[in-house]
C-alpha cells in the first residue's frame, strides 16, 4: 500500500499513512506529464509567394506570434504557388491586424510595367543599306523599327546576309505600306 502524498510503501493492512494520515492506495498514480497546452493554430491567410510569406512570418514572430507556414505542392526548385499561414487561435485578431498592415505595404501600387512593344517581322532586305533606308523612312513615320542581321558585325556587314526588319505589331500594316511604297520607288 502506498501513501499518495508521501509515496511511501507500507505493509498490507495499514490503511492510513502514519506520517500524514492520508488514506493509502494500492497503486501510486503515475505522475501525469504536465501537458503543455499546444496552441490551436487557425488559418490566417494565403500568400501568393514564399518571399512574402516568410516576411509575414518574421513580422509575426517579431510580435511574439508563433506562426506556421504550410505550402502545397511545391518542390525544391519549384516553389509552391501558394503558402498558407497559420497562427494561434488566441492571436488571430492581432495577427490579422499585422497582416493587413503588412499586405498594404506589400501591395503598394507597383510602377505600371511599361508595356513591351511586341515586334513582328516585316521583311527581309537585300542589304544593310536598304534596311537602313527603310528604317529611316519608318522612323520618320513614327514607327520604331529594328534591324536584325545575322552574322554581320557593326562595321563589317556581311554582304550576303539579308537584314531583317522588325516593327511593332500594331504598326505592321502601316509599315508594310510604307515599305512597299519605298521598294517601288527604289
Ligand atoms: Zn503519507
Amino acid at each position: 500500500m502506498f501513501c499518495p502524498n508521501c509515496k511511501y510503501d507500507y505493509k498490507p493492512g495499514i490503511e492510513k499513512c502514519p506520517d500524514c494520515g492520508a488514506d493509502l492506495v494500492e497503486k501510486l498514480e503515475e505522475p501525469k506529464p504536465t501537458v503543455k497546452k499546444e496552441p490551436k493554430f487557425v488559418f490566417l491567410c494565403t500568400i501568393q509567394d514564399f518571399v512574402h510569406a516568410n516576411f509575414l512570418k518574421e513580422t509575426l514572430e517579431k510580435n511574439n506570434i508563433p506562426c506556421l507556414i504550410k505550402s502545397e505542392g511545391g518542390m525544391m526548385f519549384h516553389p509552391p504557388s501558394q503558402v498558407k499561414i497559420y497562427v494561434p487561435e488566441e492571436k488571430y485578431e492581432e495577427s490579422q491586424k499585422i497582416k493587413e498592415q503588412l499586405v498594404e505595404r506589400l501591395e503598394e501600387p507597383k510602377p505600371t510595367a511599361k508595356k513591351e512593344t511586341k515586334f513582328v517581322f516585316l521583311c527581309t532586305t537585300q542589304n544593310l543599306i536598304y534596311a537602313n533606308l527603310i528604317k529611316e523612312t519608318l522612323e520618320r513615320n513614327n514607327i520604331p523599327c529594328f534591324i536584325k542581321s545575322e552574322g554581320g558585325m557593326m562595321h563589317y556587314p556581311i554582304p550576303y546576309s539579308r537584314p531583317e526588319l522588325y516593327v511593332p505589331e500594331e504598326k505592321y500594316e502601316e509599315s508594310l505600306k510604307i515599305k512597299e511604297q519605298l521598294v517601288d520607288d527604289l
